[in-house]
């Protein structure tokens, strides 16, 4: 069910009928964008059934699915997206970072999901694609970017619980600011006791939206408490750390180490985190991917020999958090300014992925 295409998909483009104009993009541009907020004119769609496989790639106009009331991903979330940008340089050149491992990674999830693998590819030909026809949408101001949607969805009206037997892959983009517009500014975290975001044996290393909608409760908990996100523990002990809802986490520690959980089967592998694990290697930070407890934490906070500690994913790239709460303690300083080490990582990231810096691990791939 899950053999590649042997010949690269034919595409088919429609231009938008109803594509905004020149002038109207660049209002949109020069306003507050945030994040996810507003889509490019076009998106998109290749199809799958299992006689065919992938077939009908097409591009054209963004615009709403028809789908069945009866398809499968309304019921039973047969579902897999991925996230990815593309960046401006300042020659107007058009880059994305490491589409290759979001390829894979949306291969592994595909599999866990029991939905079919699109070839690596026509998953990079997809955004190649989509910037041909939208790059006036990819904004020039500093560290903004277009984040692509890629998506996988059941689309077989039928109530019986299997795998579907036609499936859409589709790809959205939305032009997204800088993310902290008023600077980095390090954020509260919630350690959420009562309930975890995948379970041993489950879906928590497969990028689903399944493991997001278990995971708003929890961060409504947050919220509630005064912190921007959540932070999980694994689902069998409650004793490591895993990430946060959408995040992988870090802590740097003074004498030079930086550690962050081990992929444990339910941790979902983020690209910023291999990128980050790569960098701090090349900057002779020692590196440790392994179990990291709530009381390691919370005793190298309390000694000093933990200094430092970051979440990072595509959307925010390096985000320091100040402090940790969870019921009944709260360790860290929300006042305290960011740290070093996660700053310099993040600036280093940024300048590679941005084009001002040579990208030495071959990482960015050229759209257009
Ligand atoms: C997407 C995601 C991440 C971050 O992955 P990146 O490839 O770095 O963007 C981390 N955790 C979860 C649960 C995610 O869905």
């Amino acid at each position: 069910m899950n053999a590649p295409t042997a010949a690269p998909l034919a595409w088919r483009v429609t231009p938008s009928d109803h594509a905004r104009s020149a002038e109207q993009r660049a209002a949109i541009l020069g306003g507050e964008l945030g994040f996810g907020n507003i889509f490019t004119d076009h998106m998109v769609a290749i199809e799958w059934d299992k006689a065919r496989g992938w077939h009908d790639a097409q591009v054209r106009g963004y615009g709403p699915l028809s789908l069945d009331p009866a398809a499968a991903v309304l019921h039973y979330g047969q579902e897999i997206f991925e996230g990815i940008k593309a960046y401006r340089h300042a020659d107007g050149s058009i880059w994305t970072f490491r589409p290759h491992a979001n390829a894979r990674r949306m291969q592994h999830s595909a599999a866990r999901l029991a939905l079919p693998q699109l070839p690596e590819s026509e998953f990079v030909e997809s955004l190649r694609q989509l910037i041909a026809i939208d790059h006036d949408w990819v904004p020039w101001a500093p560290e903004t970017s277009l984040y692509f949607r890629p998506f996988m969805i059941a689309t077989e009206a039928f109530l019986g619980v299997r795998a579907a037997n036609t499936v859409s892959y589709l790809v959205i983009a939305s032009p997204a600011g800088a993310y902290f517009s008023k600077g980095v500014a390090p954020v509260s975290i919630w350690l959420s006791q009562h309930y975890a975001r995948a379970a041993r044996g489950g879906t928590g290393a497969a990028k689903c939206g399944g493991n997001y909608a278990a995971s708003l409760l929890p961060q409504q908990e947050a919220r509630a408490q005064g912190c921007s996100q959540v932070l999980f523990l694994d689902p069998v002990e409650e004793k490591y750390l895993e990430e946060l809802g959408g995040m992988n986490v870090f802590l740097v520690y003074k004498d030079g180490r930086i550690v962050t959980p081990e992929l444990s089967g339910s941790i979902l592998e983020g690209v910023t985190r291999s990128s980050i694990l790569q960098l701090a290697r090349d900057r002779g930070l020692r590196v440790e991917e392994r179990k990291v407890s709530i009381d390691e934490w919370r005793d190298g906070v309390a000694s000093g020999d933990i200094a430092e500690a970051f979440a990072c994913g595509t959307a925010a790239v390096v985000t320091p958090i100040g402090e940790l709460k969870g019921e009944g303690f709260s360790i860290g300083d929300i006042n305290a300014p960011a740290g070093e080490v996660t700053m310099a990582i993040r600036k280093e990231l940024t300048d590679i992925q941005y084009g001002r810096v040579p990208d030495r691990h071959g990482w960015l791939v050229k759209l257009r």
